[in-house]
């Protein structure tokens, strides 16, 4: 499903220019959001039809795909990968599927096509327990990208993250995070506003660097794959599509999400609760997260 949806970002690149649309008064989007996420809702609903699904894109592609969805199977991943997770029984009225079917679609537009993903998150009773993040571009020169996709997957009760490299899509194979220094990177939003407004926490911070990074699938990818040890965003504009598949992939990591008020966020269908409120700190380890918390944010302790 993720290579599909890859084709389908690549496709939109490759063919004409990109038309841009404005949702919600003032947030782009394009033909692309809206495709990959029909692509997928109907992809998973052709398997499990009684699944709820959560998506940030409200219109639906009512084109043809030039592919059977009927090829999507359940059986792709073996079992054993997740051999320590325990076998319980879950109602299928407890899950929501949370989807941002092109998470940084601002860098998308703007052809930073290294910050685009896919977010497929699973919340099982309102808590985020598997992620799924594809990643299709890597950066080669100044406005030259290589064509690599990737599909990372992880269930936050099991201490691996595996991913698919489809130049070679039969091997699903373990990443290991190497161990970074004793120093502190953060990584934060690319916007001029958001660092003038987290100024106050990294002084008091005084983290070692500080990255901008485009895409908030792409900043969790940041700190799973080591290159930042922190994702700070103290502030509103991020809903629970953005952040599910990456906090359950964090947590396998042995990492730590909270809002701003030291709270676990909770994944429920209620639309009122779809916000991620006034942000959140995601860090790769309970050490990090009591540092950067305590320092920023009083009444946590
Ligand atoms: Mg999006």
């Amino acid at each position: 499903m993720i290579l599909h949806a890859g084709n389908v970002i690549k496709q939109t690149l490759d063919t004409a220019k990109v038309e841009v649309k404005i949702k919600n008064g003032h947030e782009p989007y394009t033909e692309a959001d809206v495709k990959v996420q029909t692509l997928i809702i109907k992809g998973i609903k052709s398997l499990w039809p009684n699944l709820l699904i959560i998506g940030e894109e409200e219109e639906v592609f009512e084109g043809k795909f030039d592919f059977n969805l009927e090829e999507f199977r359940k059986d792709l991943v073996s079992n054993d990968l997740f051999k320590e997770l325990e076998s319980t029984k879950v109602n299928i009225n407890d899950i929501i599927v949370w989807i941002d079917p092109l998470d940084g679609t601002s860098e998308f537009i703007q052809g930073c096509l290294e910050s685009v993903t896919t977010l497929i998150g699973v919340s099982i009773k309102g808590e985020s327990k598997m992620g799924i993040l594809g990643k299709y571009y890597t950066r080669k020169g100044k406005y030259d990208f290589n064509w690599i996709p990737k599909c990372y997957f992880a269930h936050s009760d099991c201490p691996h993250v595996y991913y698919v490299d489809y130049s070679d899509p039969n091997h699903v194979k373990e990443f290991i995070r190497p161990n970074s220094e004793q120093r502190l990177a953060i990584c934060t939003s690319k916007s001029k506003s958001a660092l003038q407004r987290f100024k106050k926490y990294f002084d008091i911070i005084q983290p070692d660097q500080i990255l901008q990074v485009g895409g908030a699938g792409n900043k969790f990818l940041h700190v799973i794959e080591g290159n930042s040890d922190c994702y700070f965003y103290a502030s509103p504009g991020l809903n629970k599509w953005d952040i599910c598949a990456g906090e359950a992939i964090l947590k396998s990591i042995g990492g730590v999400m909270m809002n701003t008020l030291n709270e676990k966020f909770k994944y429920e269908k209620d639309k009122s609760t779809w916000t991620c409120g006034q942000g959140f700190v995601a860090c790769k380890c309970p050490e990090i997260y009591l540092k950067v918390s305590q320092k920023c944010f009083e009444n946590n302790t």
